[in-house]
């Protein structure tokens, strides 16, 4: 099969785990027999620095020709006195908005190599295998009016039936190939938005009988993720509660960087790990690039229906993580370099039996 890949770096560590994703998915083409055409787009500080727009027209023109794109991250320091329409975080908006990808899948799995890498006890984080499907093009970040106004700001939460519909959609879907139970997250005590969320959704899972749904509101959902995580299965929530929820639920992974993340619509798919451009570690060869690898898994599996690729992808990393190689976020005694690791994947994707 033929996959049209776009890959945007974007800055900070984005660059060195998008080489990371690209080895492996060069390993996986190997494989199983497909053929790679790959291109690169520039966006967020970097596309800034060049263009002197987060997102050039030239990256949106290969995003609209590409099967699926690959984003490392986006944001530097230097921007970060910026205001938000001038910062490299517009350009990451402005992409998932033009490829309408609407369904934020982030998937958070306790890896058995790294259950002491939790700050969570064993007994608690053991197991837990849930996905956020987060609301990506409407809510807080988008709502209309917004502004700075001297001493007063304001930003508006919207959201239509339609938007709130195709998400909840999204989620029951996927619950069905999976435990089948799906969690709606609402603030539906106190805002008119959240009482509209938590009416749709329970009309849509009138569609999904086999499917068993549960409401919660984004508070107790916060505790329970620390408390109990193996009672979720398909958690799905409005934008801002997505993006906080998932970056609690980021630590019970053991580190950030372990995360995957899948943007889809009803068109073109857009890949990105959840962590950010890391300006801490970056330039070093020290970022965790499973999150990226992941991604990549995922766009084989959402965009060309690759689900064995995936597969495969994903046991090579349970196999290199079991063996104690990783960065120094979840190794720091004896850290492997992100290339290190990289290379570890694709040997363990090479060998592990005679292409299917
Ligand atoms: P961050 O995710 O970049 O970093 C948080 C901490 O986690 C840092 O200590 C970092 O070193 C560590 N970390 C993150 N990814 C890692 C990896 N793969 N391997 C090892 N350690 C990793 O979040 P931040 O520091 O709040 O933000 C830094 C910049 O990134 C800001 O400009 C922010 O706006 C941007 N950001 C972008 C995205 C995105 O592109 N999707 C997401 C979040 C933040």
């Amino acid at each position: 099969m033929r996959l049209n890949i776009l890959i945007v770096p974007g800055d900070g560590i984005g660059a060195e785990v998008t080489a990371a994703a690209v080895e492996v998915l060069q390993s996986a083409a190997r494989r199983f027999g497909h053929e790679l055409l790959l291109s690169e787009g520039l966006i967020g500080g970097a596309a800034i620095q060049k263009t002197g727009s987060p997102l050039p027209a030239e990256t949106l023109e290969k995003a609209m020709k590409a099967g699926a794109t690959l984003l490392g991250a986006v944001g530097a320091p230097e921007f970060d006195s910026l205001p938000p329409e001038k910062r490299p975080e517009k350009g990451l908006l402005g992409i998932r908005k033009a490829l309408q990808v609407y369904a934020n899948l982030r998937p958070v799995k306790m890896w058995p190599a790294l259950i002491g890498s939790s700050p969570l006890k064993s007994e608690i984080v053991a197991g837990t295998d849930l996905v956020i499907v987060r609301e990506l093009t409407g809510g807080l970040y988008y709502g209309q009016p917004r502004g700075l106004d001297g001493d007063r700001a304001t930003n508006t939460m919207s959201y239509t039936r339609g938007e709130i519909e195709r998400v909840a959609r999204k989620a029951f879907e996927l619950a069905r190939g999976r435990r089948k139970r799906v969690t709606s997250v609402d603030k539906s005590n106190v805002l008119e938005n959240s009482q509209l969320w938590r009416k749709v959704v329970s009309e849509v899972s009138r569609d999904y009988p086999e499917v068993e749904l549960d409401h919660l509101l984004v508070d107790t959902c916060a505790m329970q993720l620390v408390l109990n995580p193996r009672r979720f299965d398909v958690i799905v929530t409005e934008n801002m509660f997505g993006d906080i929820l998932s970056d609690e639920a980021a630590v019970l992974a053991g580190s950030i960087g372990m995360l995957p993340s899948a943007s889809l619509g009803d068109g073109r798919g857009f890949y990105e790990p959840v962590h950010g451009s890391a300006p801490d570690i970056a330039g070093r060869n020290k970022a965790n690039p499973f999150g990226a690898i992941g991604s990549a898994a995922a766009m084989l599996e959402y965009s060309f229906g690759l689900a064995k690729e995936a597969r495969a992808i994903e046991d090579a990393m349970g196999r290199v993580l079991a063996s104690g190689i990783a960065t120094a976020d979840l190794n720091p005694a004896r850290a492997a370099t992100t290339s290190e690791v990289a290379k570890a994947v694709c040997e363990a994707l090479a060998g592990a039996g005679a292409a299917a």
